[in-house]
């Protein structure tokens, strides 16, 4: 059963102990918790506890669960794993005869992809990574008819860790794929990967503005909801007729902050990824039309000068797949309990008014000074025209 291997609150075992608080004044959380999932010790130990001492329980929280099987993996941390903003459809350069086999496979269906993934002409090595693990999540006399199908690509793509890259799951109960899609995704010895549903969520992440500096997220509000033609596209596109559709996205327009190095000596300079929290009820092919649009605005303030967005887009992870992000300041990496690479070195960022091949669409003037850049941003900034 679903229930038996995400059980949170089972004993704990003394490795994933946290250690005690130096602080007896900090108060920690009510009730113990570890991250330790094992069905077959239900509640030995619980007696043996020592005292109970208050814990430090936001500096030190448990890294890492073990679950049934005994995988250890890297704890799910407070607030949850961050959420990759997928750049590209699931199914892009997929072959058309997997395009059109796939959805055709019955019961429920998943994705995963594995950290760094990129298309592997002979990915055995990796899906027998991924059939081992599977098994120690969902429980292994339930994956007994699991099927990993390895993808093909329809085209050789010239890009850096070129897709397709996702596997498609099948052969698991809704129950059995749901433990994985709650997961979201699994950090351990053997190998890193992201579970995704098979209709791949929307992203919420529409650009990253430079050259901006306050109230960021009124003035995206303000400039998105001017343009009749973006909020238009909203209910024109929509599957669902929803009066308030456009109003509700751009309402929980949010923006975060990203300290980039500046390619052009110019040091450490700011920019702002903005997300919409509720996107509309859009295809995924009409999200990527929609933040397109958006992308297009000038965001101008009354007394900070016009931020711009990036037409395509301004970053790529390499290993989570994120847009809005580069690679060394991937999350994952970060994760306490992370089983996966280190963190990248930071590479510098060429930004759109230090000469930008972005935003001129030429090639820089000066090749010399940008031979190093070329090959440290390339990644960032994706496929480029392709
Ligand atoms: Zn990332």
């Amino acid at each position: 059963m679903a229930e038996q291997h995400i059980n949170t609150d089972s004993p704990e075992k003394k490795r994933n102990r946290p250690p005690p608080s130096d602080d007896p004044d900090e108060a920690g959380p009510p009730t113990k918790r570890t991250n330790v999932i094992n069905v077959d010790e239900p509640n030995e130990g619980r007696a043996a506890l020592p005292p109970r001492k208050p814990l430090k329980f936001n500096k030190m929280p448990s890294e890492t669960q073990t679950l049934a099987s005994g995988l250890v993996i890297t704890a799910t941390p407070k607030g949850g794993f961050p959420k990759p903003q997928l750049g590209d459809p699931i199914w892009r350069n997929v072959s058309t005869a997997q395009k059109l086999r796939w959805p055709q496979k019955k019961g429920p269906k998943a994705w995963v992809r594995v950290f760094r993934a990129t298309y592997e002409p002979n990915a055995q090595v990796t899906v027998e990574k991924l059939r081992d693990i599977i098994p120690k999540i969902v429980g292994e006399k339930y994956a007994q008819n699991l099927v990993l199908s390895t993808p093909t690509a329809e085209t050789e793509l010239h890009e850096r860790l070129p897709p397709p890259y996702h596997f498609l799951i099948s052969g698991l109960l809704e129950d059995h794929l749901k433990i994985l899609l709650d997961l979201e995704m699994c950090s351990c010895k053997e190998v890193t990967c992201f579970f995704v549903p098979y209709e791949m969520p929307l992203p919420t992440y529409i650009g990253t503005l430079e050259n901006s500096n306050l109230e960021i997220a009124e003035i995206a509000k303000r400039t998105i909801r001017a343009q009749s033609d973006v909020m238009s596209f909203v209910h024109n596109h929509i599957r669902v007729p929803d009066a308030e559709a456009a109003i509700a996205a751009i309402d929980s327009i949010r923006v975060t902050s990203l300290r980039v190095t500046a390619s052009s000596n110019l040091g450490k300079r700011t920019v702002w990824n903005v997300y919409c929290d509720s996107p509309p009820n859009f295809t995924l092919e009409h999200y990527y039309q929609w933040t397109k649009l958006i992308r297009n605005l000038p965001f101008a303030s009354d007394d900070n000068g016009t931020g711009v967005i990036r037409r395509e887009r301004q970053f790529i992870c390499v290993q989570c797949k994120s847009f809005d992000h580069p690679t060394w300041a991937c999350p994952f990496n970060r994760l306490p309990g992370w089983f996966g690479p280190p963190p990248p070195k930071e590479e510098t960022i060429t930004m759109m008014d230090d000469g930008s091949p972005q935003k001129t669409g030429r090639a820089p003037a000066t090749p010399s000074r940008y031979n190093k850049v070329r090959g440290g941003t390339k990644k960032f900034r994706g496929r480029g025209r392709n």
